[in-house]
């Protein structure tokens, strides 16, 4: 049963935004409210789907006059649930899918003014299309959108030499809580005029506001570039390897993924069309990324001179250098390939930890002593962005166990790994956020003066607690 309000602000809603702009039948509104991993299944209220910043604004100030409260959602790939509602029938989705305009490339600016609802991958192609790298990938990018990366502060594989979503943004623009619109989409490189406000919305998942567009840094499209998937004999001799690649030329280094040999053996076995192109297993694997705007540089000789020598110093058992585009994908398949092989294996449990990156082996080596001896026969799968000290340290569930009662060890098991990293003076969560998952770390991680100031700035910004109620802070 909707409540007075509730039916009052549709009517206003459709009156608004016509028929492509509200969904409100129960099949329509049904899939905006499960997340990417099923964790959470809570009908919206409605679904709106402005096409402008006025009409986001026009929505937000009627959602707020009937104290209905706003869930923002982009391409809803959050992997904590943080852009579905938290209860049933009583939040509005705000989908930013309709404001997909790329408004302008700058190639000598080097900048890109887009929507928030344009996918990570078309604002990616219409840089390229000007010469031009948006230089933040993730394996969602087709469905990821601008205005959730921001608000999620997505990293991925580029963040070691280009930094997270944060460090690309220089204007935004975003509808806040009361309706009103912020103009900042600026373009400048500097600008110290007081409180640095754009950085406020990027990460705070949809809590403060809702953004509507964005201007971002981008970088000269490299011409040259180099893959090669490295065999290494332990954590530590693949941090050896990130100090050698770093001294050689810091400035080459685009991406350094680590994968276990388990996680590696899961993409061989549940994904048909992958293979190894190293003659055995290890237990280590890296792959490695080389690239340069400089076309006149033969990177691929450059990468092999580096692998030769650390293989005669012992820090890299087997390598193997992409030689065509089609091998590069290859390679690069066996790192993306691991959410989905993990998926198919059964149970899942995950982990987006970071701790400094001196302290990745004896996270790696701690935490899956202590998985190890919580659940017989688990499947300890770390990999992700060595470089960053961040590692995906999910576990999948032993061959032939009952998921339900592997879940059922969740919450010991993400205990466990939470205690090291805590130890380790890390993050419980490096990219993925908080979302609804997650607030009760926050408390017990990010307490005293930190979460009361986040509470200050929620206050201040949000007095009424309607936008994307119940998620990031506890
Ligand atoms: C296969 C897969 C791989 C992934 N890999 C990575 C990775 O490598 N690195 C990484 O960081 N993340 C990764 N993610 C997580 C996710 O893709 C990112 O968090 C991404 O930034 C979310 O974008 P989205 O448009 O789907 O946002 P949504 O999931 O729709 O929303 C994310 C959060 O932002 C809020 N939000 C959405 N749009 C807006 C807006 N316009 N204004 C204000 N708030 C808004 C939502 O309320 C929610 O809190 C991955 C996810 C998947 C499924």
């Amino acid at each position: 049963m909707r409540t007075a309000k509730a039916e009052t602000l549709i009517t206003e809603l459709a009156a608004l935004l016509g028929p492509a702009g509200l969904l409100t039948e129960a099949a329509d509104v049904a899939p905006y409210g499960e997340d990417w991993r099923r964790l959470y299944n809570h009908r919206p209220l409605a679904v709106a789907r402005p096409a402008n910043t006025a009409d986001v604004a026009a929505v937000v100030r009627a959602a707020v006059a009937a104290g209905v409260g706003v869930v923002p959602q982009g391409g809803n790939t959050s992997l904590v649930g943080g852009a579905v509602p938290t209860v049933p029938d009583s939040q509005l989705v705000l989908s930013l899918s309709r404001l997909r305009t790329v408004r302008a490339v700058d190639p000598l600016e080097l900048t890109l003014t887009a929507e928030a609802g344009v996918t990570l991958q078309a604002a990616q192609e219409a840089a390229a299309a000007a010469g031009c790298l948006l230089p933040l990938s993730i394996s969602a990018e087709g469905t990821a959108q601008l205005g959730g990366i921001l608000a999620a502060n997505a990293g991925g594989n580029n963040t070691l030499r280009y930094g997270n979503a944060r460090d690309l943004v220089l204007g935004l623009e975003v509808v806040l809580a009361d309706g009103s619109v912020w103009e900042g989409l600026r373009r400048l490189r500097k600008d110290n005029t007081g409180y640095c406000l754009r950085q406020l919305f990027v990460g705070s998942e949809g809590t403060l506001g809702v953004i509507t567009a964005c201007v971002l840094k981008l970088a000269p499209r490299p011409r040259a570039v180099a893959v090669a998937l490295c065999a290494v004999p332990s954590v530590a001799a693949a941090l050896a390897l990130l100090g050698r690649l770093q001294n050689f030329d810091a400035s080459l280094l685009q991406a350094f993924e680590y994968m276990s040999g388990e996680g590696v053996a899961l993409v061989l076995r549940y994904l048909p069309d992958t293979r190894l192109p190293l003659t055995t297993p290890a237990a280590h694997y890296v792959l490695v990324e080389l690239a340069t705007p400089r076309p006149d540089t033969a990177l691929d000789a450059v990468l092999e001179e580096l692998l030769a020598a650390a293989m005669e110093a012992d820090v890299v058992t087997d390598a193997v250098l992409a030689r065509s585009e089609g091998q590069r994908a290859a390679l690069w398949r066996l790192r993306e390939e691991h959410s989905e092989a993990q998926k198919r294996a059964g149970a899942n449990v995950k982990n987006d930890v970071s701790v400094p990156i001196a302290r990745l082996p004896e996270l790696i080596a701690r935490a899956s002593a202590a998985c190890a001896a919580l659940v017989e026969g688990i499947r300890i799968v770390p990999f992700g962005h060595l470089g960053d000290g961040n590692v995906h340290f999910n576990l999948v569930q032993p061959e032939g166990m009952d998921p339900a009662a592997f879940l059922a060890r969740e919450g010991a098991l993400m205990e466990a790994v939470c205690a090291v990293v805590r130890d380790l003076d890390g993050s419980f969560s490096a990219e993925h956020g908080v979302g609804a998952l997650k607030p009760p770390l926050l408390a017990a991680w990010r307490g005293g003066p930190e979460l009361a100031l986040m509470r200050q700035i929620k206050n201040a910004l949000d007095p009424l607690g309607l936008m994307n109620p119940g998620k990031l802070l506890p």
